[in-house]
């Protein structure tokens, strides 16, 4: 496997600091090798690397960049199965999600940002009196990236594609979850051509991320992972040198089923789409509420639906699993945890059971009617537990949708093309769903409304968060 933790100024290095961190396949509880958590000494040299390949990789032309990004994106589909083979060790993604989903989809977005780095325009207006404005955008220096463990290769693409096309340095670190497929990806980079100190990666654990957060020398920082953690990189941020900060911090979304919705693809959206990656997904609609006409049908329909689907929990590297064990053995405490007190919370219609003793699996498991208090109704659990509430009206069905701190994601199901549209704008949600879940593409913002984060990743926006607006006055006197 990968023999080094750290990638810095395209050197592998080990790391010198005694704190490191064990592995453990959650599919077979085997560990899988350690990694070394990087301290001040690694973060220094590589935010002092980037600082150095900064401002010559901004002037290097934009096309010499995009040509480097787009040979990361050949290399990276090229070495898919030893990228998705790491993931499966770590944190037990099926193969069927990692290969063919994950890992091409991390390709594909170093190439539509690839496709921007020579399309970065500035503005000019209409001459003011004696003065002409223009507007350039400049890159923002080294920044630094934090990533979780459950779409490992995809968010890293999502940071740090613009940020090098826009011209930036970058420091990644992704999740001492999900550490080796990163790993794989910085041979790459040095397989690519790009020069020294462009693009470094550091593994480690929350204290090493807390390191970027709140290093002097860093001037953007972009997470996703939990809301506590997103707030402390706000609070390390102000409290050092008020790098810019963008979040994406998961949700507790709704999915609202009329009784003119399709029925069987709104039970594929709601099982199905729910379950995938074992709902470890920042948008998986945790919420469904469904129209009391249709209720006890669709219950029923879901309830058989989610008892099939437990049949394709198992080993993740055979093609036919979906789902796969949860990401290891703390977010299998966390999700058994909050099973437990939805048997109190809520009547349990199916599943409710860890599955098997080696492992980290869960059976799809859903509540019905929990109060609007209860905490699986109201907090994020990152896992296969879905609560189902109904509803009369479509009013009430936007009040419930909008009855939470979130919101990143939502789906509707209607026949109704004018419903559709007419709830769609009316929930608080950063991304919608018309009859199946979100699906994220290349060009259309990706980010939460209220508690969900702070700014945009994906498309122009998420370009734009990697530049900086730069207005010169010119005189035109003399
Ligand atoms: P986490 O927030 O602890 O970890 C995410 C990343 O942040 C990791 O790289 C971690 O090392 C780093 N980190 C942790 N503490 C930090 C700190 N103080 N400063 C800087 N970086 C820090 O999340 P987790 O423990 O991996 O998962 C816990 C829960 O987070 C999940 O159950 C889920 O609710 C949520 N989550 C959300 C997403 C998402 O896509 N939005 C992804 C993963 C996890
Ligand atoms: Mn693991």
């Amino acid at each position: 496997m990968v023999e080094y933790s750290h990638f810095i100024n395209n050197e592998y290095i080990e790391g010198s600091s005694s704190a490191t961190y064990e592995v453990l396949n959650p599919a077979t509880d085997e560990s899988v090798g350690k990694i070394n958590c990087a301290r001040e000494t690694e973060i220094d040299a590589a935010v002092a690397a980037a600082r150095a390949a900064f401002e010559p990789w901004a002037a290097t032309p934009a096309a010499k960049r995009a040509a480097l990004l787009n040979k990361l994106a050949d290399l990276i589909d090229a070495n898919n199965e030893e990228i998705v083979k790491a993931e499966i060790k770590a944190m037990g993604q099926p193969v069927s999600i990692a290969g063919g989903f994950v890992v091409p989809y991390a390709a594909q977005t170093f190439r539509y940002y690839a496709g921007w780095a020579d399309k970065i325009e500035g503005q000019t207006f209409p001459v003011e009196g004696d003065r002409l404005h223009i507007v350039q955008y400049e890159p923002i220096g080294v920044c630094a990236g934090i990533g979780p463990w459950n779409v490992t290769i995809s968010t890293l693409s999502w940071k740090v594609a613009p940020a090098l096309a826009a011209g930036n340095a970058v420091v990644y670190k992704t999740s001492e979850k999900s550490p080796f497929s990163v790993l794989v990806l910085a041979r790459l980079v040095k397989e690519a051509g790009f020069p020294a100190g462009v693009f470094n990666i550091v593994s480690g654990d929350g204290a090493t991320g807390a390191l970027l957060a709140s290093h002097m020398d860093i001037d953007k920082i972009s997470f996703t992972g939990s809301g506590p953690s997103g707030r402390k990189i706000i609070e390390a941020a102000a409290k050092s040198n008020l790098k810019k900060v963008t979040l994406e911090l998961g949700g507790k979304s709704p999915s609202l089923v009329f009784d003119d919705a399709d029925i069987e693809s709104a039970l594929t959206g709601n099982s199905q789409g729910f379950l995938f990656n074992s709902s470890q997904v920042c948008i998986a609609a945790s919420r469904l509420f469904v129209q009391k006409p249709i209720a006890d049908k669709f219950i029923e329909g879901l309830k058989e639906r989610f008892q099939g689907l437990d049949g394709a929990v198992g080993d993740p590297n055979a093609p036919s699993t979906y789902i796969g064990p949860l990401a290891d053995k703390a977010q299998l405490k966390r999700v058994l945890g909050y099973i437990e007190v939805g048997k109190s919370e809520a009547k349990l219609l199916v599943g409710g059971e860890r599955k098997g003793d080696t492992g980290t699996f869960v059976q799809p498991t859903i509540f019905l009617n929990p109060a609007k208090d209860a905490r699986i109704y109201k907090e994020e659990i990152f896992g296969p537990v879905l609560t189902v509430l109904t509803f009369e009206t479509e009013e009430e069905a936007v009040e419930l949708a909008n009855d939470t701190s979130y919101g990143l994601s939502a789906t509707v199901y209607t026949g109704n093309t004018a419903r559709a549209i007419r709830v769609a704008s009316k929930i608080k949600a950063g991304t919608v769903g018309i009859n199946a879940p979100f699906a994220p593409s290349m060009g259309s913002p990706f980010g939460g409304y209220k508690q969900s984060g702070a700014g945009r990743e994906l498309g122009k926006e998420g370009l734009m968060s990697y530049l900086q607006a730069k207005s010169i006055s010119i005189s035109l006197v003399g």
